[in-house]
């Protein structure tokens, strides 16, 4: 019999709901049903006074002004509105930008839409860990550089860039700097003032919260122009127009508060849990770390199994919710974007798994998953011509 039916290692694609957030939802899912911006009854009034209040709880989270909150669906449009809709407003000034290849897709590809419309990216080299040198994001400012997007931490390797740094070097030449913060939103502290950001994107399912919901903190002092993705009805200052999800914000609101409650001591056991997982598996799996070993987000463990494939292995693992690259491209089974761009060979990028631990996890559950990957690990290596072909030879 195994101890655990299931154990979930996979919080950076999405968490599970907190029971407290689905409390703080639930009136506003059942009875006030107003819509926010019904300006003529006590229901649109209520619902409205609901979403200014976690306006201003989301804004102050990263150190902003409530009316600089800009509801969205998630990161991914967060990222959308930001990129296209800060390059358009202000290619008057400039069309030349500079982003990162271990970036998350829906910062790639909204970029590699941008250069069709004839804007030109630079692309910044990482190191074999997944960093920055911000002497290569200075040396790639130019006169006509209008916006640099580089995300805090990075959602295969948990790397966290010196966002500080880049926020320092971007005010220090005139240049919008958004920051995708869905992976470190909650989790790492971030104060937009002092990070010297301009455009942040957050997520709410990754903190606990519902899902198809996020914002987008957009600078007002000086005004960040941005043009509007969408077009009808004037909602979110004519940024993003549509009927606001009130449960879900409010949501999102209490999921942050629940988070910032404890938050360095939440991190520090789960950076704890993290460490023994992976005293556990290195060395006696054979495997390597991908990505440094600080500075580095709490959860994330991504390591590469040498001679054995990612995907069998996850495959293996039954009752264990672990990833092979993100969650949003593993149904693509190229090696990982970010692993290639930190100089890993193909065979190792398909060796990687990403465990991403989070709010509930036990140490004994952590045991229990080292225990059935070493099993396995040695099950597929004893199946691998290759590793035959090694052992051999050694
Ligand atoms: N950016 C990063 C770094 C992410 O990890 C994710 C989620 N995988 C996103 C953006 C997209 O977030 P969402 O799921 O809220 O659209």
């Amino acid at each position: 019999m195994t101890p655990f039916e299931r154990v979930y290692l996979d919080h950076q694609a999405t968490t599970p709901m907190d029971s407290r957030v689905l409390d703080a939802m639930e009136p506003w899912l059942r009875e006030r049903h107003g819509n926010a911006a019904s300006r003529s009854h006590v229901f649109g009034w209520e619902a409205g006074k609901a979403v200014e209040a976690a306006r201003a709880v989301l804004a102050a989270g990263v150190g902003g002004r409530a009316r600089e909150i800009v509801f969205t669906s998630g990161a991914t449009e967060s990222n959308n509105l930001a990129l296209l809709g800060c390059a358009r407003a202000r290619k008057d000034k400039g069309m030349h930008l500079v982003s990162a290849r271990t970036e998350h897709k829906s910062v790639l590809e909204p970029l590699e839409a941008l250069e069709k419309e004839g804007f030109a990216i630079t692309w910044l080299e990482v190191d074999g860990e997944g960093r920055l040198d911000p002497a290569h994001l200075k040396a790639a400012l130019r006169p006509e550089t209008i916006l640099v997007s580089l995300m805090h931490a990075n959602n295969e390797v948990g790397t966290l860039h010196p966002i500080r740094e880049v926020g320092f070097l971007c005010k220090e030449h005139g240049v919008i700097f958004h920051c995708d913060a869905a992976q470190s939103f909650a989790k790492e502290p971030i104060d937009v003032e002092a990070d010297g950001i301009d455009l942040l994107s957050a997520s709410s399912h990754k903190i606990h919260g519902p899902k198809g919901l996020g914002f987008l903190w957009v600078r007002s002092r000086p005004q960040v122009s941005l043009e509007p993705l969408m077009f009808g009805g004037g909602h979110e200052r004519g940024m993003r127009p549509g009927t606001l999800d009130v449960p879900g914000i409010v949501g999102m609101a209490k999921a942050l508060e629940i988070a910032h409650e404890d938050r360095e001591a939440e991190q520090d056991s789960i950076r704890k849990l993290r460490g023994a997982l992976q005293a556990l598996l290195i060395p006696a799996g054979g495997c390597t770390l991908n990505g440094p070993p600080t500075p580095r987000l709490a959860g994330n463990l991504n390591l590469s199994f040498e001679h054995v494939d990612g995907e069998a292995l996850l495959a293996s693992l039954e009752g264990i919710a672990a990833s092979t690259g993100s969650a949003c491209t593993s149904a693509d089974l190229a090696p990982s974007h970010v692993l290639l761009a930190m100089g890993k060979s193909p065979a190792m990028a398909r060796g990687s798994i990403r465990f991403s631990l989070g709010r509930g996890n036990t140490l004994a559950e952590i045991e229990w998953v080292a225990e059935r990957v070493l099993e396995e690990v040695r099950r597929l290596r004893e199946l691998s011509p290759l590793h035959k072909m090694a052992t051999e030879n050694s």
